[in-house]
């Protein structure tokens, strides 16, 4: 076993505290990887607080981990002592459901575990996440990690990257198209990020008019006040494609306005009930869907930081030291973050 240090909420009300831990000894395909960066993501908050329910404690938090690889198995192919490596929100799947099959493990029939705040398949240990020093992964589940990036800018392309990377590709956002992205937070300006870089006509749709000069310096070519009414009917009937990242509970009947005939909302911020429910009729008229998407599988996972080294892009991000979690988290909740908490882990030396 490996000793390892963190963060930790014991209960949903709790702030997160020092806690000492163990990781599994690494087995042939682990990789053991020394963590620099952890990002910060609204789910850390979600899952603190036990808003999805089933919450186990004591939890380390942390799902962007960008971090050097100190040790390998016998079996492992794809990494080296000394290569930087990124983990993102999974660590295991059954790797032979059809999802698995078709790179899909974040889908997997036998659910996937999580990187924290889940069970290790064979052990039934408890997952820790990222808010620590090391960590022991399958490197599967390991991604390469360029070195021409800004690494600490880096840690947030493993979710807010990806859960906003993957729906744009699936729903074949490219040039030509006008699409909208939801909430300008951690995942929302990925995904503006994104969207502009494979060609579509973006629009930022904000609840904050402030943030209007950002999400243009981000790739936005128009920024809608979802608050107005009149801007919003300006936009009815004229979105080939939404990406809706708002955290918590809300009326999406408004965004299903601005779809055109048979075009899709994607859903993934909200894991909840929406309220009010969309009204069957926003539907129907112009045929139209709401489907959601989960982070992403492994292969896609690398593909995305690939092109994120191809075309440059990475994570606006604010370092905070792991002594300042808990201010992070109120911060989180006023919609005071621009737009993504990245931890410098080397703080966790420091005097708690
Ligand atoms: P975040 O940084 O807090 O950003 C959320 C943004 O949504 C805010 O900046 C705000 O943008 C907007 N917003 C907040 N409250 C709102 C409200 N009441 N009404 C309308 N808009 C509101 O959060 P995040 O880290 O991007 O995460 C967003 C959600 O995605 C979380 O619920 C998280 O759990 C979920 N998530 C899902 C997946 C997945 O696989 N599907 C992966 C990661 C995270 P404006 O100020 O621009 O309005
Ligand atoms: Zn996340
Ligand atoms: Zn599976």
């Amino acid at each position: 076993m490996f000793k390892a240090q963190g963060y930790a909420a014991h209960d949903k009300h709790s702030h997160l505290v020092p806690f000492s831990f163990e990781r599994r000894a690494p087995g042939v395909n682990d990789v053991v990887v020394e963590i620099l960066y952890s990002g910060v993501c609204h789910s850390d908050l979600h899952q603190a607080r036990d808003d999805w329910g089933g919450s186990i404690y004591p939890m380390v938090p942390g799902h962007e981990v960008i971090g050097r690889v100190t040790q390998v198995g016998s079996g492992v192919h794809k990494f080296k002592v000394g290569d930087l490596a990124g983990i993102g929100c999974l660590v295991d799947s059954c790797r032979h459901c059809s999802a698995c099959a078709e790179d899909l493990e974040q889908y997997c029939e036998g659910g996937m575990t999580v990187t924290y705040n889940g069970r290790e398949r064979e052990s039934g240990a408890p997952t820790y996440g990222g808010y620590s020093d090391i960590i022991v992964v399958d490197e599967h589940f390991v991604v390469k990690v360029s070195d021409q990036l800004d690494l600490k800018a880096v840690a947030p392309l493993l979710c807010a990257g990806i859960t906003t990377y993957s729906p744009l590709r699936h729903w074949k956002v490219g040039p030509g198209q006008k699409v909208g992205v939801i909430g300008l937070g951690g995942l929302g300006h990925m995904g503006v990020k994104f969207a502009k870089a494979m060609g579509a006509t973006v629009v930022m749709i904000t609840t904050s008019p402030d943030k209007g000069k950002d999400a243009q310096r981000l790739g936005a070519d128009e920024v809608l006040l979802s608050t107005d009414p009149d801007a919003m009917k300006a936009h009815a009937n004229s979105f080939d494609f939404l990406l809706n990242t708002i955290p918590v509970p809300h009326d999406i009947n408004p965004y299903l306005a601005l779809l055109r005939r048979d075009r899709t909302m994607a859903m993934v911020g909200v894991l909840t009930e929406l309220d009010p429910p969309p009204a069957g009729v926003n539907l129907i008229l112009g045929r139209k869907s709401v489907a959601g998407s989960a982070i992403g599988g492994l292969k896609e996972t690398q593909e995305m930081m690939d092109f994120c080294a191809e075309h440059n892009i990475v994570s606006d991000v604010e370092m905070i030291a792991i002594q300042d979690i808990n201010q992070a988290y109120e911060r989180l909740v006023k919609n005071d973050v621009k737009y993504r908490f990245v931890i410098d882990m080397a703080t966790l030396k420091a005097a708690p």
